[in-house]
């Protein structure tokens, strides 16, 4: 496997007022396609982990002919981190929520609908890892090529508005998780078209949801947070 030269300009941030921005003129598709993700990337976390030693962040994409990645990371003595939860969504296969929710399982990754039925997809390794740096050079890009992979399966070219990882304590979940954010017109145009059985299955997602107990074991307890805000 060659290893692709990043353009310096693509690991030189930006400051802004919460952290960090990145900009690469290339699409997050491009950059798959192309085989140079994983590399750039790889190299975007390092800057930010080890130049710049930060180690709580929000990363976030958003593209619109290009990609920036913002990390946002001044915040974090204002976040908790993740619930205390007495399982793990992502691997305990035994929570009721856990093949409800599930949509696809590739070799290295799972992909699920939100487990609190928002407009987003998630993407998890399918190991227990809580940072992106954590994940071997073959799960690295499969996480990346399957993101790009399953957006586009669901709801067709690029059309998603963010893509989120919380690292440290930005996180709710220990688990890494990768949201896929969609608008909510997209999202709802899209549920337009799901068969009866993905209907009746987010269905019982729901009626799962409004139990107390297995909201709790799952998302820990829905209490609002120091700012009264719900968390
Ligand atoms: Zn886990
Ligand atoms: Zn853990």
């Amino acid at each position: 496997m060659s290893v692709a030269t990043i353009p310096l300009q693509w690991l030189i941030p930006t400051s802004i007022s919460n952290g960090f921005l990145f900009r690469c003129p290339l699409t997050l598709k491009q950059l798959v396609k192309d085989d140079i993700c994983s590399t750039y990337f790889r190299q975007l976390l390092k800057v930010v982990e080890i130049d710049y030693n930060i180690r709580d962040f929000h990363l976030e994409l958003q593209q619109q002919s290009s990609l920036d990645l913002y990390i946002y990371y001044k915040d974090s003595k204002e976040k908790q981190g993740p619930h205390r939860t007495t399982v793990c969504i992502s691997c305990d296969k035994t929570t009721e929520l856990f093949s409800i929710t599930l949509i696809s399982e590739q070799q290295h990754t799972r992909a699920w609908f939100d487990g609190r039925n928002r407009p987003k997809l998630i993407l998890t390794p399918i190991r227990h890892l809580h940072r992106l740096s954590e994940m071997t050079d073959k799960e690295f890009s499969s996480f990346w090529f399957d993101a790009v992979t399953l957006a586009d399966r669901e709801f067709g070219d690029e059309i998603w508005s963010s893509m989120i990882v919380n690292h440290g304590v930005y996180r709710t979940h220990e688990h890494l998780h990768l949201k896929i954010n969609f608008d909510k017109r997209v999202w709802q145009k899209a549920v337009q078209n799901w068969s009866e059985e993905r209907k009746d299955k987010i269905q019982e997602m729901q009626q799962l949801l409004e139990q107390k107990d297995i909201y709790e074991k799952c998302f820990g307890s829905k209490k609002t947070n120091k700012y009264g805000g719900k968390i």
